[in-house]
């Protein structure tokens, strides 16, 4: 069954450069304009220069002078992936989101040349209706899709044909397998094993004191075989949102007042999304970078700005901060369900 892996290119870049298009060509980055800003994204102008996503703004521009900086406009992206979801979902079996600009779509009982033109006719019309370009990768697993993708991009279209996975892997890097790292590649290459071909020349063994207990899943994946599905229970698996302070705070209640905001867009999103949330957890970044991170579980599956802030709240306390410099401050909601499970729920105020 043809899986398709879409995914817009240079995401952030791409819609300021759709809506300033006067900055078309330029090499461009998204970053905040705070002293220690990272890239988000790199327009693929700005690649070139050996600017990534993750790198230092000021080291970006060291590299490229003349380069562009366009703050981040995250309701912006938010809406924006929204509609293409949207888009994407009407017209596929199930959609599963990786993240909130590349999807897993499973196009269902179609012939792998129908899925190709359905996949072109999706890349199409993302573009037509929201100016943007998505790459895409079809294949008849989720590896081989998103690899596929990866190698598509940008613009483009790769499919992978039934039959040709263990030829199609064999050249690449391990480093593109799931489940390895860069830690895990460094030790493979190593130990000579540079390309996914080289696991497959190895004994059990090997493969076993490579890999420990994933070894077979690892040797699957290095054929091909990959029978996970496209999941819709797990289209939204929790939902976040942080917040990384241009100066360091000490004030709790700076933090408490910022938890409630929190709580409050993450209950918006859980009602929109009409899913209620019986997880919800906090992440707490020191200036010194170390993290600390608290869950907890909600008796009943919640939407209330109340519980989810109540919750978040006893996690922080379970932090203790005591006046230590916080740089950042994130709360998440989890265990999503899509109802609310016990009936009492249903009958709860919303706060
Ligand atoms: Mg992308």
């Amino acid at each position: 069954m043809p899986i398709a892996h879409l995914d817009v290119d240079a995401f952030y870049a791409s819609v300021a450069v759709r809506d300033n298009p006067e900055l078309r060509g330029r090499p461009l980055v998204v970053a905040g304009s705070h002293r220690r800003s990272v890239v988000l994204t790199a327009s693929y102008e700005a690649r070139p220069f050996g600017i990534r996503s993750a790198m230092p703004l000021h080291q970006a521009l060291e590299r490229c002078p003349d380069l562009v900086v366009v703050p981040p406009t995250m309701e912006l992206y938010r809406t924006e992936s929204k509609e293409i979801f949207a888009l994407l979902r009407s017209r596929s079996h199930v959609l599963e989101p990786l993240s909130h600009d590349e999807a897993f779509l499973d196009l269902g009982e179609i012939a792998f040349d129908e899925a190709k033109a359905l996949v072109a006719r999706f890349r199409a019309e993302v573009f037509r209706e929201r100016g943007l370009s998505m790459s895409a990768g079809l294949a008849c697993g989720k590896m081989i899709a998103k690899i596929a993708s990866d190698l598509a991009k940008p613009d483009g279209l790769l499919a992978v044909e039934p039959g040709e996975e263990r030829s199609f892997l064999a050249p690449l890097s391990v480093g593109r397998l799931w489940g390895v790292g860069p830690k895990t590649q460094a030790r493979l290459n190593e130990r000579g094993i540079v390309a996914i071909a080289d696991i497959l020349a190895l004994d059990e063994p090997t493969l076993i004191d490579l890999f420990g207990s994933s070894w077979e899943r690892m040797r699957d994946f290095a054929m091909g075989i990959d029978r996970r599905v496209v999941s819709a229970a797990s289209e939204t698996k929790s939902i976040s949102t942080e917040e990384t302070f241009e100066y360091d705070v000490t004030d709790e209640h700076r933090l408490l007042d910022l938890l409630f905001v929190q709580a409050r867009e993450l209950a918006e999103d859980l009602r929109r999304e009409n899913i209620w949330a019986r997880s919800v957890g906090i992440k707490v970044k020191f200036a010194d970078f170390s993290l600390r991170v608290r869950q907890t579980s909600l008796r009943e599956p919640t939407q209330s700005v109340k519980a989810i802030y109540h919750a978040a709240r006893s996690c922080l306390q379970r932090v203790r901060i005591d006046g230590a410099p916080v740089r950042l401050l994130g709360t998440r909601v989890a265990a999503l369900e899509a109802s609310p499970s016990t009936q009492l729920s249903l009958f709860a105020p919303r706060s």
